[in-house]
């Protein structure tokens, strides 16, 4: 099996808020530590690329205008990126990229911007902005993360959320549920970056996107002392 693996990341000019380029370090750092070459591949408005030959792709979040810059792009790609989730490309996409996995994200000037509907959602800017430290149970565990964004996002009736709100609001103020899965695609409102403080998440991203290559793949662990400090500390962490 090569070692080589493509990490493509989605319009990291115009969705890359509250540190989530942290998210590509680590999956890059933690992919070199077990001896692989991980490949990052910039994909911005126009650029050609096949997102089924990807092993996982991320798109971060941004603002009403970033997504705005980016949505009729992402649309021209809406074909090629169910593809590849329906292959099972590993993809994680944040807040504003989250928003736009679903059906549409409408903004709170009114501007319904059509999304590329990999995942059961639909999203509406509201007055309030959800803004905070963020505490989910996952099947990884406690993560823990950062959230700001307008977007009220309602997942459909079969949708599975990532997770159960502990602290903070998720998609919406009245729900439980925070992000979205389908297949292998993830979809969250936790910046921080995500994936730092949260290791075993970070390799269950790792692990699907090698065994897509070779089922029998195993990572070996790595010392995540100081992941793990770093996540208590963010759950200390206030509201
Ligand atoms: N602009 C979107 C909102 O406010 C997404 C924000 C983000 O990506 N942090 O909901």
């Amino acid at each position: 099996m090569s070692r080589e693996v493509t990490i493509v990341h989605l319009y990291p000019s115009e969705m890359n808020i509250y540190g989530d380029l942290g998210n590509i370090l680590t999956l890059v750092k933690r992919l070199e530590w077990r001896g692989y070459q991980p490949k990052v591949v910039n994909v911005g408005v126009g650029d050609e690329f096949d997102m089924t030959t990807a092993d996982i792709i991320f798109g971060g979040g941004g603002q009403d205008s970033g997504q705005l810059v980016v949505g009729a792009d992402l649309l021209a790609r809406a074909e090629n990126l169910r593809a590849a989730a329906e292959a099972g490309v590993v993809m994680l996409v944040i807040c504003g990229t989250y928003q736009l996995f679903g059906r549409f994200f409408q903004t709170y000037g009114d501007q319904k911007l059509p999304g590329i509907g990999i995942l059961g959602a639909e999203t509406v800017a509201s007055e309030v902005r959800m803004i905070g430290n963020v505490i989910i149970k996952s099947a990884w565990g406690e993560l823990v993360g950062f959230e700001n964004h307008s977007g009220q996002t309602v997942l459909d009736g079969a949708q599975d959320a990532l997770g159960e709100i502990t602290k903070g609001y998720g998609n919406n103020q009245s729900g439980r549920g925070e992000g979205a899965i389908y297949k292998n695609v993830y979809g969250t409102y936790l910046h921080g970056p995500i994936l730092p403080k949260n290791p075993a998440f970070a390799d269950h991203l790792i692990r699907t996107a090698l065994r897509r290559k070779n089922a029998t793949v195993e990572l070996p662990p790595l010392d995540d002392k100081l992941e793990h400090l770093a996540a208590e500390v963010a759950k200390s962490r206030p509201q």
